[in-house]
């Protein structure tokens, strides 16, 4: 089995094809594959160049986007800390309710906010 030079035209031909008939696997597979019938000379990084270049690898080995978490206080992400152990109630008041229509007998509505646990 003589070596194969990756300069040479025939051989990335060769490596590109090989590349999309194994439907764009990997390095470590990509180079086993050729290893069975071919010595080439600096495969691995002629193998990273073309998955690099490869707009669909790219998309398949691309990094997701991670949600990042806000800083919590200790007694709300302590493990031990059951729920409703700290509550605090926030107040927009007091509200003094005037009747307008005094014909109509719709209820009147208010809105509480609840915040719950608090430190
Ligand atoms: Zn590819």
């Amino acid at each position: 089995m003589w070596p194969l030079s990756i300069k040479c035209q025939l051989t990335q031909l060769l490596i590109k094809t090989e590349h999309i008939r194994q439907l764009h696997s990997g390095t470590s597979v990509m180079m086993s594959i050729l290893a069975e019938n071919y010595y080439i000379r600096g495969l691995r990084s002629f193998l990273k160049k073309i998955s690099k270049g490869c707009p669909q690898c790219r998309r398949a080995n691309a990094n997701t986007m991670t949600q990042q978490m806000g800083l919590l206080p200790t007694a709300r992400t302590a493990p031990d800390i059951t729920a409703f152990t700290h509550v605090g109630i926030d107040f927009a008041g007091p509200f003094t309710l005037r009747r307008i229509h005094k014909e109509t007998s719709s209820p009147q509505k208010l809105c509480l906010s609840i915040r719950l646990p608090q430190d």
